[in-house]
């Protein structure tokens, strides 16, 4: 008997994103948004293992709070694995072992990520062998966060966020990550840009007919200028999410004051990214916030997607 058991999974890491900017279109009879958006993929990873099994099975574990995520159908991750088997004809199962970094309901992506994860390592552990196409169109039909965290990187999304274009970025962004131990549901913070649209049209922009991406995000990624970037940073979320949590205001203004070049809620919120000018000035604005009590984490964009390791 051999006390070290041969390992026959497959590891997989996806980044968690940042929307550095979001313009959101006008709720459409289907009940989703066209919008367009710049993602970058950072530094805070999903680490997925699948190993063989006859039936499918999850485990949930990280360094973040991980008692919102389900472990039954509703499961990203799991929808992922039944969907590729479905889709492949494969007649097995897995079990899934997930060790979360991404603050889970943050608007930073960790469940689409979880699923992207699961895609490549499920089709490389069952040997099913689909073309990154065939796994993004799969993506697409999960979530429509999926197929960035496939791809990382920094990329334009339109459509519903899935139609997906590279950006040419250069150089390496610093960022300060403010979680929030309360996350904030996506459907709701939508609900409720729609209604501030719609009661109150003088405080809050008008949605735009075909959401773009503003000229001068897609310069400054390309410039790889920090400082472009936090004066060109967007996200039309941000007034619904500030509605829905007040707090978050002053913690924006907080991080503002205290070194970031600009600061902004990502996604959906509640988690707040923070732009800072160099590796060193994000040190400092994370233990700025660490000693006025908000946990914050310094992490880096962009980085590679969905990737075996
Ligand atoms: P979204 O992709 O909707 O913007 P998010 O980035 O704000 O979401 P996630 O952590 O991805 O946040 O999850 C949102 C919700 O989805 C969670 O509250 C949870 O109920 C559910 N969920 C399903 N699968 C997962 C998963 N693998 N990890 C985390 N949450 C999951």
């Amino acid at each position: 008997m051999t006390l070290v058991e041969e390992f026959t999974g497959v590891r997989v890491r996806a980044p968690g994103k940042i929307n550095v900017f979001l313009e959101v279109g006008a709720l459409q009879a289907d009940g989703y948004h066209e919008l367009a958006t710049a993602f970058q993929a950072v530094s805070l990873f999903e680490d997925v293992v699948v190993t063989a099994s006859d039936d499918f099975t999850l485990a949930v574990t990280g360094t973040v709070d991980t008692s919102g995520v389900p472990e039954d159908d509703r499961n990203l991750a799991l929808r992922a694995a039944k969907l590729l088997a479905a889709e492949t004809g494969y007649d097995g199962g897995v079990h899934i072992d997930i060790r979360k970094e991404v603050p889970v309901a943050g608007g930073m992506g960790g469940g689409s990520a979880d699923a992207a994860a699961v895609l490549v390592a499920c089709d490389a552990l069952w040997g099913t062998g689909l073309s990154s196409r065939q796994l993004h169109a799969l993506a697409a039909r999960l979530g429509a966060d999926v197929p960035f965290a496939l791809k990382g990187g920094t990329a334009i999304g339109t459509g519903r966020g899935d139609d997906l274009k590279p950006a040419l970025a250069r150089g390496r962004f610093e960022w300060v990550i403010v979680p929030n131990p309360e996350g904030l549901s996506t459907p709701s913070v939508y609900g409720e840009l729609d209604r501030h649209r719609e009661q109150h049209p003088v405080d809050i922009p008008a949605a735009p007919e075909t959401p773009d991406v503003d000229a001068d995000v897609l310069h400054a990624l390309r410039a790889g200028d920090a400082r472009m970037l936090a004066a060109a940073l967007r996200n039309d979320l941000q007034a619904a999410a500030l509605r829905l949590r007040p707090d978050l205001a002053e913690v924006l203004e907080f991080g503002e004051a205290n070194g970031a070049l600009a600061g902004l809620v990502s996604g959906s919120g509640p988690s707040l990214a923070f732009l800072a000018e160099s590796a060193e000035d994000a040190r400092g604005l994370q233990q700025t916030l660490e000693r006025a009590g908000h946990e914050a984490i310094h992490v880096h964009g962009p980085v590679h997607g969905a990737r075996i390791v």
